[in-house]
Protein backbone atom coordinates (compact mmCIF):
# COMPACT_ATOMS: atom_id res chain seq x y z
CA UNK A 1 0.00 0.00 0.00
CA UNK A 2 1.21 3.61 -0.80
CA UNK A 3 0.71 6.93 1.72
CA UNK A 4 -2.09 8.26 0.06
CA UNK A 5 -2.29 11.13 2.77
CA UNK A 6 -0.23 14.57 2.18
CA UNK A 7 2.66 14.14 4.83
CA UNK A 8 5.90 15.48 5.42
CA UNK A 9 8.21 13.31 6.59
CA UNK A 10 11.58 13.77 8.52
CA UNK A 11 14.47 10.80 7.77
CA UNK A 12 17.01 11.02 9.81
CA UNK A 13 19.96 8.29 8.55
CA UNK A 14 22.82 8.29 11.25
CA UNK A 15 25.98 5.86 9.76
CA UNK A 16 29.00 5.48 11.07
CA UNK A 17 30.59 8.62 9.69
CA UNK A 18 27.88 10.66 8.53
CA UNK A 19 23.91 11.87 9.20
CA UNK A 20 22.13 12.49 6.66
CA UNK A 21 18.81 14.27 6.95
CA UNK A 22 15.90 15.10 4.59
CA UNK A 23 12.11 16.35 4.34
CA UNK A 24 10.02 14.39 2.11
CA UNK A 25 6.62 15.69 1.19
CA UNK A 26 4.54 12.23 0.20
CA UNK A 27 3.26 11.43 -1.91
CA UNK A 28 4.22 13.38 -3.97
CA UNK A 29 7.86 12.05 -3.46
CA UNK A 30 9.18 15.77 -3.38
CA UNK A 31 12.61 16.62 -1.44
CA UNK A 32 11.91 20.06 0.49
CA UNK A 33 15.29 20.39 2.45
CA UNK A 34 17.78 18.01 2.73
CA UNK A 35 21.14 17.89 4.45
CA UNK A 36 24.27 16.01 5.58
CA UNK A 37 27.34 16.09 8.09
CA UNK A 38 30.48 14.07 9.43
CA UNK A 39 30.43 13.09 12.77
CA UNK A 40 32.20 12.39 15.60
CA UNK A 41 31.60 10.81 19.25
CA UNK A 42 28.93 12.91 20.89
CA UNK A 43 28.04 15.19 17.65
CA UNK A 44 24.11 13.60 16.79
CA UNK A 45 22.62 14.71 19.46
CA UNK A 46 23.85 18.08 19.05
CA UNK A 47 23.32 18.57 15.05
CA UNK A 48 19.90 17.07 15.29
CA UNK A 49 19.16 19.66 17.91
CA UNK A 50 20.37 21.88 15.09
CA UNK A 51 17.16 20.97 12.16
CA UNK A 52 15.20 23.90 12.49
CA UNK A 53 12.39 22.15 9.86
CA UNK A 54 8.37 22.84 11.42
CA UNK A 55 5.54 21.22 10.35
CA UNK A 56 6.90 17.83 10.59
CA UNK A 57 4.27 14.76 10.31
CA UNK A 58 6.53 12.01 11.28
CA UNK A 59 10.05 10.82 11.43
CA UNK A 60 11.56 7.71 10.22
CA UNK A 61 14.79 6.69 11.59
CA UNK A 62 17.46 4.26 9.32
CA UNK A 63 18.45 1.25 12.15
CA UNK A 64 21.23 -0.75 10.57
CA UNK A 65 20.88 -3.76 12.70
CA UNK A 66 17.53 -5.10 13.58
CA UNK A 67 18.60 -8.23 15.35
CA UNK A 68 16.28 -11.79 14.03
CA UNK A 69 13.29 -9.32 16.22
CA UNK A 70 12.69 -6.64 14.25
CA UNK A 71 11.36 -7.91 10.91
CA UNK A 72 9.59 -4.50 9.86
CA UNK A 73 9.02 -0.81 9.95
CA UNK A 74 8.34 -0.26 13.96
CA UNK A 75 6.78 2.02 15.70
CA UNK A 76 9.32 3.74 18.16
CA UNK A 77 8.36 3.83 21.87
CA UNK A 78 10.39 3.15 25.48
CA UNK A 79 9.60 -0.31 25.27
CA UNK A 80 11.00 -0.74 21.42
CA UNK A 81 14.11 1.05 22.60
CA UNK A 82 15.04 -1.01 25.34
CA UNK A 83 14.62 -3.77 22.92
CA UNK A 84 17.00 -2.04 19.86
CA UNK A 85 19.26 -1.10 22.63
CA UNK A 86 20.18 -4.70 23.76
CA UNK A 87 20.93 -5.17 20.01
CA UNK A 88 23.47 -2.82 20.19
CA UNK A 89 26.63 -5.45 20.96
CA UNK A 90 25.62 -6.75 17.74
CA UNK A 91 26.18 -3.18 15.46
CA UNK A 92 28.51 -1.76 17.76
CA UNK A 93 29.83 1.14 15.47
CA UNK A 94 26.46 1.34 13.92
CA UNK A 95 23.46 1.19 16.48
CA UNK A 96 24.97 3.41 18.79
CA UNK A 97 24.97 6.68 17.29
CA UNK A 98 21.60 5.69 15.29
CA UNK A 99 19.96 5.54 19.05
CA UNK A 100 21.41 8.71 19.54
CA UNK A 101 19.79 10.43 16.93
CA UNK A 102 16.37 8.13 18.27
CA UNK A 103 17.00 9.71 21.33
CA UNK A 104 17.63 13.89 20.21
CA UNK A 105 14.70 13.65 17.87
CA UNK A 106 11.61 12.48 20.49
CA UNK A 107 12.80 15.09 22.95
CA UNK A 108 13.46 17.61 20.09
CA UNK A 109 10.01 16.56 18.60
CA UNK A 110 8.31 15.06 21.19
CA UNK A 111 4.80 14.61 19.87
CA UNK A 112 5.20 13.26 16.23
CA UNK A 113 5.21 10.06 15.96
CA UNK A 114 8.55 8.08 15.10
CA UNK A 115 9.40 4.94 13.36
CA UNK A 116 12.77 3.08 12.85
CA UNK A 117 13.26 1.51 9.18
CA UNK A 118 15.70 -1.23 9.77
CA UNK A 119 18.52 -2.34 6.86
CA UNK A 120 18.32 -5.83 7.97
CA UNK A 121 14.55 -6.59 7.69
CA UNK A 122 14.32 -7.30 4.23
CA UNK A 123 16.81 -10.48 4.62
CA UNK A 124 15.27 -11.85 7.46
CA UNK A 125 13.30 -13.99 5.24
CA UNK A 126 16.58 -15.55 4.05
CA UNK A 127 16.15 -19.42 4.09
CA UNK A 128 18.58 -21.25 6.66
CA UNK A 129 20.89 -22.58 4.58
CA UNK A 130 21.94 -18.70 3.54
CA UNK A 131 22.00 -17.19 6.52
CA UNK A 132 23.58 -19.64 8.51
CA UNK A 133 27.00 -20.16 9.01
CA UNK A 134 28.95 -23.40 9.86
CA UNK A 135 30.36 -22.42 13.84
CA UNK A 136 29.82 -24.65 16.89
CA UNK A 137 26.35 -24.87 18.04
CA UNK A 138 26.86 -22.10 21.06
CA UNK A 139 28.37 -19.44 18.83
CA UNK A 140 25.04 -20.09 16.72
CA UNK A 141 23.19 -19.71 19.99
CA UNK A 142 24.75 -16.76 20.62
CA UNK A 143 23.03 -15.32 17.84
CA UNK A 144 26.20 -15.13 15.35
CA UNK A 145 24.17 -15.63 12.12
CA UNK A 146 23.72 -14.15 8.21
CA UNK A 147 21.94 -10.83 8.58
CA UNK A 148 22.59 -8.82 5.65
CA UNK A 149 22.37 -5.04 4.86
CA UNK A 150 21.61 -2.40 2.76
CA UNK A 151 17.68 -4.14 2.73
CA UNK A 152 15.82 -0.77 2.35
CA UNK A 153 17.79 -0.13 -0.94
CA UNK A 154 18.24 -4.02 -2.02
CA UNK A 155 13.65 -3.70 -1.76
CA UNK A 156 13.45 0.22 -3.64
CA UNK A 157 15.62 -1.70 -6.26
CA UNK A 158 12.74 -5.15 -6.48
CA UNK A 159 10.12 -2.46 -6.05
CA UNK A 160 11.23 -0.12 -8.70
CA UNK A 161 11.76 -2.92 -11.38
CA UNK A 162 8.95 -4.71 -10.76
CA UNK A 163 7.09 -1.40 -11.39
CA UNK A 164 8.69 0.06 -14.06
CA UNK A 165 8.58 -3.45 -15.76
CA UNK A 166 5.11 -4.09 -15.57
CA UNK A 167 5.58 -7.26 -13.56
CA UNK A 168 5.11 -8.51 -10.14
CA UNK A 169 7.92 -8.97 -7.91
CA UNK A 170 6.57 -12.30 -7.82
CA UNK A 171 7.60 -13.28 -10.74
CA UNK A 172 11.38 -11.73 -10.97
CA UNK A 173 14.31 -13.42 -10.44
CA UNK A 174 17.05 -10.08 -9.76
CA UNK A 175 20.41 -9.66 -8.70
CA UNK A 176 20.52 -5.99 -6.87
CA UNK A 177 23.95 -4.56 -6.61
CA UNK A 178 24.39 -1.56 -4.23
CA UNK A 179 28.08 -0.57 -4.68
CA UNK A 180 28.68 3.10 -2.38
CA UNK A 181 31.02 3.43 0.21
CA UNK A 182 29.75 0.27 1.55
CA UNK A 183 28.47 -2.27 -0.74
CA UNK A 184 26.30 -5.49 -0.75
CA UNK A 185 24.64 -7.70 -4.16
CA UNK A 186 21.18 -9.09 -3.07
CA UNK A 187 20.16 -12.69 -4.55
CA UNK A 188 16.13 -11.75 -5.02
CA UNK A 189 13.52 -14.60 -5.78
CA UNK A 190 9.44 -14.37 -5.63
CA UNK A 191 9.86 -10.68 -4.02
CA UNK A 192 11.93 -11.85 -1.30
CA UNK A 193 15.74 -11.52 -0.71
CA UNK A 194 17.53 -15.22 -0.90
CA UNK A 195 20.68 -14.21 -0.03
CA UNK A 196 22.76 -11.32 0.35
CA UNK A 197 26.62 -10.68 0.42
CA UNK A 198 26.82 -8.80 3.89
CA UNK A 199 26.34 -11.07 6.85
CA UNK A 200 26.69 -10.97 10.35
CA UNK A 201 27.95 -7.69 10.50
CA UNK A 202 28.72 -4.80 7.29
CA UNK A 203 32.11 -6.40 6.52
CA UNK A 204 31.10 -9.39 4.87
CA UNK A 205 31.27 -10.36 0.76
CA UNK A 206 32.03 -7.48 -1.70
CA UNK A 207 35.60 -5.14 -1.61
CA UNK A 208 34.29 -1.60 -0.28
CA UNK A 209 35.59 1.10 -0.52
CA UNK A 210 37.78 0.81 3.13
CA UNK A 211 36.10 -2.71 3.90
CA UNK A 212 38.02 -5.67 3.02
CA UNK A 213 34.72 -7.65 2.31
CA UNK A 214 35.67 -11.72 2.44
CA UNK A 215 38.75 -12.51 3.65
CA UNK A 216 40.03 -16.24 5.36
CA UNK A 217 38.96 -15.65 8.49
CA UNK A 218 42.21 -17.79 9.20
CA UNK A 219 44.07 -14.33 8.68
CA UNK A 220 42.58 -12.97 11.85
CA UNK A 221 44.85 -15.28 13.97
CA UNK A 222 47.81 -15.07 11.38
CA UNK A 223 48.06 -11.31 11.87
CA UNK A 224 47.46 -11.24 15.77
CA UNK A 225 50.59 -13.79 16.16
CA UNK A 226 53.06 -12.57 13.66
CA UNK A 227 52.20 -8.64 13.51
CA UNK A 228 50.97 -8.61 17.21
CA UNK A 229 48.27 -6.50 16.27
CA UNK A 230 45.24 -6.59 18.94
CA UNK A 231 41.23 -7.71 18.04
CA UNK A 232 40.54 -3.73 17.93
CA UNK A 233 43.66 -3.20 15.60
CA UNK A 234 42.44 -5.90 13.16
CA UNK A 235 38.92 -5.11 12.92
CA UNK A 236 39.84 -1.20 12.19
CA UNK A 237 42.11 -2.12 9.86
CA UNK A 238 39.50 -4.57 8.14
CA UNK A 239 36.68 -1.61 8.31
CA UNK A 240 39.13 1.26 7.65
CA UNK A 241 42.36 0.36 6.30
CA UNK A 242 41.40 -2.62 3.49
CA UNK A 243 39.16 -2.57 0.12
CA UNK A 244 39.64 -0.21 -2.79
CA UNK A 245 41.52 2.68 -0.02
CA UNK A 246 43.70 -0.26 1.47
CA UNK A 247 44.46 -2.22 -1.97
CA UNK A 248 45.32 1.14 -4.37
CA UNK A 249 47.23 3.47 -1.18
CA UNK A 250 45.05 6.25 -2.74
CA UNK A 251 42.03 6.34 -0.45
CA UNK A 252 38.36 5.31 -1.16
CA UNK A 253 37.70 7.74 -3.98
CA UNK A 254 36.63 5.13 -7.05
CA UNK A 255 37.28 8.42 -9.70
CA UNK A 256 40.68 9.16 -7.81
CA UNK A 257 41.33 5.29 -8.23
CA UNK A 258 40.10 4.65 -11.98
CA UNK A 259 42.28 7.65 -13.27
CA UNK A 260 45.61 6.50 -11.52
CA UNK A 261 44.18 2.86 -13.00
CA UNK A 262 44.33 4.70 -16.66
CA UNK A 263 47.25 6.18 -16.13
CA UNK A 264 48.85 2.62 -15.62
CA UNK A 265 49.11 2.68 -11.68
CA UNK A 266 49.47 -0.66 -11.24
CA UNK A 267 48.09 -0.80 -7.72
CA UNK A 268 45.25 1.05 -8.82
CA UNK A 269 44.65 -1.46 -11.50
CA UNK A 270 45.03 -4.04 -8.94
CA UNK A 271 42.32 -2.25 -6.68
CA UNK A 272 39.57 -2.29 -9.49
CA UNK A 273 40.03 -5.88 -11.19
CA UNK A 274 39.77 -7.40 -7.44
CA UNK A 275 36.68 -5.13 -6.60
CA UNK A 276 35.51 -6.01 -10.31
CA UNK A 277 36.28 -10.20 -9.71
CA UNK A 278 34.34 -10.47 -6.39
CA UNK A 279 31.34 -8.94 -8.12
CA UNK A 280 31.34 -11.18 -10.91
CA UNK A 281 32.27 -14.06 -8.28
CA UNK A 282 28.58 -13.19 -6.41
CA UNK A 283 26.38 -12.74 -9.47
CA UNK A 284 27.48 -15.88 -10.97
CA UNK A 285 26.85 -17.69 -7.10
CA UNK A 286 23.51 -15.53 -7.19
CA UNK A 287 22.41 -16.97 -10.47
CA UNK A 288 23.11 -20.55 -9.57
CA UNK A 289 21.10 -19.79 -6.25
CA UNK A 290 18.11 -18.76 -8.07
CA UNK A 291 18.96 -20.81 -10.89
CA UNK A 292 18.93 -18.01 -13.05
CA UNK A 293 18.83 -14.66 -13.22
CA UNK A 294 15.94 -12.07 -15.42
CA UNK A 295 17.69 -9.01 -14.17
CA UNK A 296 21.03 -7.51 -13.00
CA UNK A 297 20.55 -3.57 -11.20
CA UNK A 298 23.28 -1.67 -10.59
CA UNK A 299 22.62 1.32 -8.13
CA UNK A 300 24.74 3.49 -5.16
CA UNK A 301 27.84 6.19 -6.10
CA UNK A 302 30.07 3.62 -8.24
CA UNK A 303 27.15 1.09 -9.68
CA UNK A 304 25.15 4.33 -11.16
CA UNK A 305 28.11 6.43 -12.49
CA UNK A 306 31.29 4.29 -13.24
CA UNK A 307 30.23 3.07 -16.55
CA UNK A 308 34.08 1.36 -16.63
CA UNK A 309 32.97 -0.51 -13.42
CA UNK A 310 30.14 -1.96 -14.84
CA UNK A 311 31.42 -3.03 -17.61
CA UNK A 312 35.02 -4.57 -15.63
CA UNK A 313 32.40 -6.36 -13.49
CA UNK A 314 29.90 -7.80 -16.72
CA UNK A 315 32.79 -9.22 -18.51
CA UNK A 316 32.59 -13.42 -19.09
CA UNK A 317 28.95 -13.37 -17.74
CA UNK A 318 27.69 -13.47 -21.48
CA UNK A 319 26.29 -17.54 -20.40
CA UNK A 320 23.89 -15.53 -18.15
CA UNK A 321 22.47 -13.72 -20.78
CA UNK A 322 24.17 -10.54 -19.82
CA UNK A 323 25.02 -8.35 -22.72
CA UNK A 324 26.03 -5.03 -22.43
CA UNK A 325 24.99 -2.62 -24.66
CA UNK A 326 28.51 -0.83 -24.89
CA UNK A 327 27.02 2.45 -26.45
CA UNK A 328 24.40 2.44 -23.74
CA UNK A 329 26.68 1.66 -20.63
CA UNK A 330 29.24 4.90 -21.77
CA UNK A 331 26.68 7.12 -22.39
CA UNK A 332 24.56 6.55 -19.29
CA UNK A 333 23.78 9.52 -17.07
CA UNK A 334 20.90 9.50 -15.06
CA UNK A 335 18.65 12.34 -15.18
CA UNK A 336 16.46 11.34 -12.27
CA UNK A 337 14.83 8.46 -11.00
CA UNK A 338 14.51 6.42 -14.13
CA UNK A 339 15.53 2.64 -14.45
CA UNK A 340 18.18 2.96 -17.05
CA UNK A 341 18.50 -0.09 -19.75
CA UNK A 342 21.93 -0.58 -20.25
CA UNK A 343 22.19 -4.16 -21.95
CA UNK A 344 21.62 -5.52 -26.09
CA UNK A 345 18.50 -5.35 -26.84
CA UNK A 346 18.42 -9.44 -27.89
CA UNK A 347 20.29 -9.85 -24.53
CA UNK A 348 17.80 -12.62 -22.87
CA UNK A 349 18.97 -10.75 -19.25
CA UNK A 350 18.37 -6.87 -18.36
CA UNK A 351 21.10 -4.86 -17.17
CA UNK A 352 19.86 -1.72 -15.45
CA UNK A 353 21.13 1.53 -13.62
CA UNK A 354 19.25 3.38 -11.14
CA UNK A 355 19.70 6.03 -8.27
CA UNK A 356 19.62 4.49 -4.69
CA UNK A 357 16.84 6.11 -2.87
CA UNK A 358 16.99 4.76 0.68
CA UNK A 359 15.91 8.34 2.48
CA UNK A 360 12.83 8.35 -0.07
CA UNK A 361 12.01 4.38 0.76
CA UNK A 362 12.10 5.34 4.37
CA UNK A 363 10.05 8.11 4.26
CA UNK A 364 7.61 5.53 2.25
CA UNK A 365 8.18 2.73 4.68
CA UNK A 366 7.30 5.80 7.93
CA UNK A 367 3.94 6.87 6.10
CA UNK A 368 2.84 3.09 5.17
CA UNK A 369 3.40 2.16 8.61
CA UNK A 370 0.99 5.02 10.33
CA UNK A 371 -1.64 4.85 7.46
CA UNK A 372 -1.67 1.05 8.45
CA UNK A 373 -2.15 2.15 12.06
CA UNK A 374 -4.81 4.40 11.22
CA UNK A 375 -6.77 2.09 9.80
CA UNK A 376 -6.47 -1.09 12.22
CA UNK A 377 -6.57 1.77 14.82
P1 LIG B 1 27.58 6.03 0.43
O1 LIG B 1 27.63 4.55 0.52
O2 LIG B 1 28.47 6.72 1.41
O3 LIG B 1 26.19 6.61 0.30
P2 LIG B 1 27.80 6.61 -2.43
O4 LIG B 1 26.68 5.72 -2.80
O5 LIG B 1 27.64 8.07 -2.62
O6 LIG B 1 28.34 6.33 -0.97
O7 LIG B 1 29.08 6.12 -3.28
C1 LIG B 1 30.32 6.69 -3.13
C2 LIG B 1 31.28 6.09 -4.15
O8 LIG B 1 30.80 6.39 -5.47
C3 LIG B 1 32.70 6.65 -4.07
O9 LIG B 1 33.65 5.62 -4.17
C4 LIG B 1 32.79 7.53 -5.30
O10 LIG B 1 34.10 7.59 -5.76
C5 LIG B 1 31.91 6.74 -6.26
N1 LIG B 1 31.55 7.57 -7.42
C6 LIG B 1 30.77 8.66 -7.47
N2 LIG B 1 30.75 9.17 -8.72
C7 LIG B 1 31.55 8.37 -9.49
C8 LIG B 1 31.97 8.34 -10.87
N3 LIG B 1 31.55 9.27 -11.73
N4 LIG B 1 32.79 7.35 -11.27
C9 LIG B 1 33.24 6.42 -10.40
N5 LIG B 1 32.88 6.39 -9.11
C10 LIG B 1 32.06 7.34 -8.65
Amino acid sequence: MNPTRDSRILVINVGSSSLKWSVTQLPAGIVLAKAEAAIGKGEVGPLVDSISESGIDAIGHRVVHGGEQFRAATRIDETMLSALEALSPLAPLHNPPALEGIRAARARWPGVPQVAVFDTAFHLEMPAHASTYAVPETWRAAGVRRYGFHGTSHKYVMEHVAATLGVAASGLRIISCHLGNGASICAIENGHSVDTSMGMTPLEGLVMGTRSGDIDPGIVAHVHRTLGLGIDEIEHALYHGSGLAGLSGLGKDAREIEAAAAKGVAQAQLALEVYAYRARKYIGAYAAAMGGVDVLAFTGGIGENSAAMRARICVRLEFLGIRLDPQANERLKLEGFELAAIHEESAATGVFVTQAREQWMIAQETARLLETEKLHG
